[in-house]
């Protein structure tokens, strides 16, 4: 996969075959299916929102190793953190898919700034942003279904 030669190859490959965070949580409260057609990619997401707060969330999916990891990847960056971080941490992942978030700032996404050579191929951000698209859903809705196109 030429593509992931510009990525953190390594740890988006681990991400993809050990996802944490993995399989339906019992005690969610908001429910979201995600699927990006250009790709194939399908994912659901399972959030348990607590007052403010994402108390825990999982999911499942099935699509490529981009897509994967970075729903594992974004699973464990936002558990535990209110909807004002997470929102923050949603726009600063964006910026960095598009190529706007200056390499100065890329510390603050710790682990997520693994996808910074994603902006280069613009059909594979829609498979990084599938998993956030999703998140984003839960947080406005008890049941959605989004999809990237
Ligand atoms: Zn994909």
């Amino acid at each position: 996969m030429a593509i992931l030669d510009s990525l953190y190859q390594e740890l988006i490959l681990d991400h993809n075959r050990r996802p944490q965070n993995y399989g339906r949580i019992g005690d969610a409260n908001r429910h979201v299916e995600g699927n990006n057609p250009l790709c194939g990619d399908r994912l659901t997401l399972w959030v348990q929102l607590e007052g403010d707060m994402i108390k825990n969330l999982s999911f499942e999916g099935s699509g490529c190793a981009i897509s994967r990891a970075s729903a594992s990847l974004m699973t464990s960056s936002v558990k535990g953190k209110s909807r004002a971080e997470v929102e923050a941490l949603l726009e600063q992942f964006h910026k960095l898919l598009n190529g706007s978030l200056p390499v100065s700032e890329t510390g603050t996404l710790g682990k997520l700034a693994a996808f910074h050579g994603v902006c280069q191929f613009p059909a594979r951000v829609k498979c990084a942003s599938l998993s956030w698209h999703a998140l984003k859903a839960a947080l406005c809705d008890t049941e959605a279904v989004v999809t990237t196109e």
